[in-house]
C-alpha cells in the first residue's frame, strides 16, 4: 500500500510502497478515504525540536482521519466489516488512575497515531476497535476526516462552560478557532468576538457566525462594545500566541472563564496576581478530545445541523501531493487542508 513516512531524522515525508499494516484481535484493519493535515503533521514534517524530541522515524504521518472497515479481529464486536468510520487518535491505557476516573483525555500512557505509531496518510491503517468512532450516513468522509481537530474544538468550547447566551472572545482563528466560532454559535452565545491577524481566516470566522471578526488591536474595543466595558464570559484561547494569551486574560470579565488550546512555542511569562488571581478566573487546559464526551456532543451537534463545519475545507490533495499539502498550510491561507486518500469525493 502507499503511505506518506516519516522516514528519516530529517526534513520531509516519502511517499513509499509500505506492507498493509497486521491487526491485533481486538483491532480493525480501516481503508482511508479522507484525512485531514494538522499543524502537528507540519512540526514532524520540518522536523522542528519537538518532533526531534517525540517521534523515532521511521513512522507513517497523520492522526485525522475516516475510512470504512475492511477487516476486523476475532475478539471485535462493536464494529464490522463496511461500516463507515473515524477514531480517537489517542490510544489510551484504560487501567491507570486517569482513564479510571474518566479522564483518559490525559492518560499518561497515551500513544498518538501519526507521532508514536503509525498513522493514517496512508491506503489502510490498523485501529483499536475501543477506539472507533461511527459515522452517521450523511456524514461525508470529508468532515468524518476532521473530527479530531473538531473535537479538540468542541472539546475547548463546551467542557465547563455555560455558553447559552454568554458573550465569547476567541483568539485564534486557524481552523480549530473557526470550528469554535461556529460551536460556540450553534451552542447558543448571544455574542462572539473572533480575533486573528489574517484576513480570510476572519472571512472564515464570520461566516462561521462571529459578530465581529476582528485584528488583535481591535479585539479589546470589541469586546468593550459588546460587553459595556465588563469583559467576556468566556474566552476560547485558540492561537499559542503569547501576545493573544496575555489579551484572553485581559478581556475575559472577572470571574470567568479562559479555555486554553493553543501552544505557546516556548514557557512564557503570566503575571497571576493581576491575570489570573485577583480577577477570580478559571482556566482549563485542553487536551485532546474527553473520552467520550466530547465525541458524543459532536455527533449530537452534526446530527442536528446545528453545525456545519464544511466551509472550513478549502484544500483537497491527493497523497502525491503532500508537498502542496504542507505548502498550503505553511502559507497561512488554507483553513482545513485536507487528503483524498482513496475511493470517489
Ligand atoms: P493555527 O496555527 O492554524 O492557528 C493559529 C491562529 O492564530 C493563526 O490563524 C494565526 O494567524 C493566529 N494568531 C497569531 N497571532 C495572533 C494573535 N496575536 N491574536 C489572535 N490570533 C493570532 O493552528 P490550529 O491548527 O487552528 O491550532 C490552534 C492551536 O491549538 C495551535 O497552537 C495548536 O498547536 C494547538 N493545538 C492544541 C491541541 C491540544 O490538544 N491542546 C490540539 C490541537 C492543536
Ligand atoms: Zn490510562
Amino acid at each position: 500500500m502507499r503511505a506518506l513516512v516519516k522516514a528519516s531524522a530529517a526534513p520531509g515525508f516519502v511517499l513509499q510502497d509500505v506492507p498493509v499494516p497486521s491487526y491485533r484481535e481486538d483491532e480493525v484493519l480501516i481503508r482511508v478515504r479522507a484525512a485531514g493535515v494538522c499543524g502537528t503533521d507540519v512540526h514532524i514534517h520540518t522536523w522542528d525540536a519537538w518532533a526531534q524530541g517525540r517521534c523515532k522515524p521511521p513512522f507513517t504521518v497523520g492522526h485525522e482521519f475516516a475510512g470504512v472497515v475492511e477487516k476486523v479481529g476475532s475478539l471485535v464486536t462493536n464494529v464490522k466489516v463496511g461500516d463507515r468510520v473515524t477514531a480517537e487518535g489517542h490510544i489510551v491505557c484504560g487501567t491507570c488512575h486517569l482513564c479510571r476516573t474518566g479522564n483518559a483525555h490525559v492518560c499518561p500512557n497515551t500513544k498518538i497515531i501519526g507521532v508514536d505509531r503509525d498513522g493514517c496518510f496512508a491506503d489502510y491503517i490498523a485501529m483499536p476497535a475501543s477506539n472507533v468512532w461511527h459515522l452517521d450516513d450523511d456524514i461525508g468522509f470529508d468532515v468524518g476526516g476532521i473530527h479530531d481537530p473538531m473535537g479538540n474544538a468542541f472539546h475547548t468550547a463546551l467542557h465547563g462552560t455555560e455558553l447559552p447566551g454568554a458573550t465569547v472572545l476567541v483568539t485564534g482563528c486557524g481552523p480549530i478557532g473557526i470550528f469554535a466560532v461556529g460551536i460556540a454559535k450553534a451552542a447558543g452565545a448571544s455574542h462572539i468576538v473572533a480575533s486573528d491577524v489574517n484576513p480570510k481566516r476572519l472571512a472564515l470566522a464570520k461566516q462561521l457566525g462571529a459578530h465581529s471578526a476582528v485584528t488583535p488591536d481591535q479585539a479589546a474595543e470589541a469586546v468593550r462594545a459588546a460587553t459595556n466595558g465588563l469583559g467576556v464570559d468566556v474566552v476560547l484561547e485558540m492561537s499559542g500566541v503569547p501576545a493573544a494569551i496575555h489579551q484572553a486574560f485581559a478581556l475575559v470579565r472577572v470571574g470567568g472563564r479562559v479555555q486554553m488550546l493553543g501552544i505557546p512555542a516556548k514557557p512564557m511569562e503570566v503575571d497571576f496576581a493581576t491575570e489570573v488571581i485577583f480577577k477570580g478566573i478559571t482556566v482549563y487546559g485542553v487536551v485532546g478530545r474527553r473520552m467520550y464526551n466530547t465525541w458524543i456532543a459532536m455527533q449530537q451537534f452534526l446530527r442536528a445541523g446545528q453545525f456545519d463545519p464544511r466551509p472550513v475545507i478549502t484544500h483537497r490533495f491527493p497523497l502525491e501531493a503532500h508537498a502542496e499539502a504542507i505548502a498550503a498550510i505553511q502559507s497561512g491561507e488554507a483553513g482545513k487542508v485536507v487528503f483524498e486518500v482513496s475511493g470517489e469525493r
